[in-house]
């Protein structure tokens, strides 16, 4: 397929994959149609966010009814119902295990939302704790494109330029990502062990009673590409936390609202957090909504505290965004869509792994639900990673699109730590048949990189 370039066109200055970019002229359910009528399947739902797919005709309604009695309060001073009933939702969506919510209009924002969060708590608690000014997150994570949450970030191209701006009260440990750094014969247990230890070291090198809270995803996405911690790792790491009195603040941005197979992903590890974060599949892509849930810990150390969210913004709990996302979510429960997920996920990983886990540079398939990461390699056996300026999981993607396929890349670091990979991501009301035709997709556009550069 050949891409129409609306790059020398475009007054729009953006961060582009790759100089070509296709232009969409309307979507419907996991398709997107280009302007020049070529269809494209949307494997990635964007970058995780269209849950629903696109078209939504319940979501469009909804928006329009919003729109007809008013879309904008401000929200500090006032409340109205898809507000209070979407919280009200999310709250209940965790078993009633968080206690209340903030919405923010993306992932950055609620990731900043839960930093301040954390130290308001610290500040607000009895006898108040102020010296605890440190976050500590991993190596090759992401957490946003805020300067606040890329210096929370371990993203190493990403943080790149902005070095000498990063915060400097951020630290780092470990990653969890058992297809580079658990040993041959490391027994699961034995890697969680191993990572717990270094987790505890770093935090003693920190001074315990400074850190404010702990930061990681539940599940690695863009960072990794959709690497699950090995079972035991976040409950090893919530008895380290609850240890030092750190809070544990769970970035679901990409990972939750049904996207792994389970509302919320750490319901799949035993865990719970004290702050969490989410976004794009919160509102599916129809508005942009993030939001962060506090647990009863943190909520009533603060009601008790100040009583107030120390944060405001002008856009915070925007009423249209808000029942927009309300209709996406009564979508997902009325439907039963995060069960299809994780039904289709498991679907999708079998496929890929008995189409694609022979190819030459395939070095690892994994994920759970429809999060899936293909990291490609070098050498299968060494796991060497391809430098970076091969830029090996954005030639994947343009293959793919080139068949029809959209996926979403995620390119080497320098590091050498974590390989190219390609993320799948798409609307949970995919068919098996859709999911077959990604996967030969996939496979030719794989083979046609193997050829181009004779790999
Ligand atoms: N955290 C994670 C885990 C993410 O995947 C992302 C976005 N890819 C963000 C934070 C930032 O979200 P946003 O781009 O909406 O600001």
């Amino acid at each position: 397929m050949s891409t129409r370039n609306r790059q020398a066109e475009s007054k729009v200055f953006h961060r582009s994959v790759n100089s070509q970019q296709l232009a969409v002229a309307s979507g419907r359910g996991c398709t997107l149609v280009l302007e020049d009528g070529r269809e494209v399947l949307d494997g990635a739902a964007g970058a995780a966010v269209a849950c629903l797919g696109h078209g939504n005709r319940n979501v469009q309604q909804a928006i329009l009814s919003q729109m007809d009695k008013i879309s904008y309060i401000h929200a500090q001073v006032y409340t109205s119902g898809p507000i209070e009933e979407l919280a009200a939702l999310l709250v209940e969506s965790t078993g009633n295990l968080m206690s209340r919510v903030v919405f923010t209009s993306s992932g950055s924002e609620s990731m900043e939302v839960a930093m301040k969060l954390a130290r308001q708590y610290h500040l607000e608690k009895d006898p108040p704790q102020p010296q605890r000014d440190l976050f500590l997150s991993r190596q090759q994570s992401y957490h946003g494109a805020t300067l606040g949450t890329l210096a929370l970030s371990g993203h190493v191209n990403r943080r790149a330029r902005y070095e000498p701006l990063m915060l400097s009260n951020m630290r780092k440990t470990a990653a969890c990502n058992p297809y580079r750094g658990q040993g041959v014969d490391e027994s699961d247990r034995a890697y969680v062990d191993r990572l717990a230890s270094y987790l505890e070291e770093d935090i003693k090198a920190c001074g315990p009673d400074r850190i404010c809270a702990f930061v990681a995803e539940t599940i690695c996405g863009a960072s990794l590409g959709c690497v699950p911690p090995v079972a035991g790792y976040l409950q090893a790491v919530r008895a380290i936390c609850d240890k030092y009195d750190i809070l544990l603040i769970l970035d679901e941005i990409m990972c939750g609202v049904g996207r792994t197979g389970t509302m919320h992903a750490w319901e799949q590890e035993g865990v719970v957090p004290d702050i969490q974060a989410v976004a794009k599949g919160l509102g599916g892509g129809y508005v942009p909504i993030g939001a962060v849930l506090l647990n009863h810990k943190v909520f009533d150390t603060m009601a008790a505290g100040s009583g107030v969210l120390s944060h405001g913004q002008t856009y915070q709990s925007h009423l249209l965004a808000c029942a927009a996302a309300l209709e996406v979510q009564r979508c997902l429960q009325k439907d039963k869509l995060v069960d299809r997920c994780r039904d289709l996920g498991n679907y999708l990983l079998s496929q890929l792994k008995a189409q694609l886990g022979e190819m030459p540079f395939v070095g690892d398939i994994r994920g759970r639900g429809l999060f899936v990461g293909v990291e490609f390699v070098v050498d299968k056996k060494s796991k060497e990673p391809f430098p970076s300026a091969k830029n090996v999981a954005g030639q994947v993607h343009a293959a793919a699109l080139r068949h029809g396929l959209a996926t979403y890349p995620g390119t080497g670091t320098a590091d050498g730590v974590r390989g190219d990979h390609i993320l799948l991501a798409p609307p949970f009301i995919i068919t098996t048949d859709d999911i077959d035709s990604l996967v030969l997709r996939l496979g030719k556009a794989i083979t046609d990189v193997t050829k181009e550069f004779h790999l």
